[in-house]
């Protein structure tokens, strides 16, 4: 499992008032008909690079979800939408929030809650 340190940046903790990063599109995962966006993110504050995985359920409130995770300018060619699970999962610690955790951010590992 790969170390990422945890340095404090706003990134870790975003609140709904983080605006720091850019953002550009990866692609939509259709994996179990989720069409989940994922997208890049660069924190222009500490310029760590994040893989952002969002995902909700039209016809069911409250279902939206998010989950991030740090990837190193190497392994960041090798992720696609339908793969950006699996690397999250792997991942020694991820950020996640969405309506579904009623939450902004906090710090989760292993397993993502996906599909409803
Ligand atoms: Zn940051």
């Amino acid at each position: 499992m790969k170390k990422i340190p945890q340095i404090g940046c706003a990134c870790e903790k975003p609140t709904p008032n983080y605006t720091e990063y850019r953002s550009s599109e990866l692609g939509i995962d259709q994996t179990n008909g989720r069409h989940a966006e994922v997208t890049i993110q660069q924190c222009k504050l500490c310029q760590r690079i994040w893989i952002r995985y969002f995902v909700e359920f039209e016809h069911i409130t409250k279902s939206g979800r998010w989950y991030k995770g740090i990837v190193t300018k190497k392994d960041r060619g090798q992720i696609t939408p339908e793969n950006a699970v699996e690397f999250l999962e792997s991942l020694e610690w991820y950020v996640y929030g969405g309506s579904f955790f009623e939450s902004t951010g906090t710090f989760g590992q292993g397993k993502l809650n996906v599909d409803g």
